[in-house]
């Protein structure tokens, strides 16, 4: 199991919980399991189901409510407001 946090700023998923790396921001949080996720670039949104390294497990929930489950790299995700 691994711990991954976000910029309470920007909103990015971070590895490293000393400063974004985007932003430069300095108030991060941990990713809890059942955070509300967007995967940058599509409008596709998830919950937080497992972290491992710098990989997240995400409950995906299509459309037409179908519900699978995707993995993505730390830096393709956001946080939902
Ligand atoms: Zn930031």
């Amino acid at each position: 199991m691994g711990k991954l946090y976000y910029c309470t700023e920007c909103k990015r998923v971070l590895t490293s919980n000393e400063k974004c790396q985007y932003c430069n921001g300095e108030s991060l949080k941990e990713l809890d399991y059942g955070t509300p996720v967007n995967i940058i670039g599509s409008k596709l949104k998830g919950k937080v189901l497992k972290i491992q390294e710098n990989v997240v497990r995400i409950i995906v929930r299509d459309d037409s409510n179908n519900k699978f489950i995707k993995e993505y790299e730390a830096e393709k995700l956001r946080k939902v407001l």
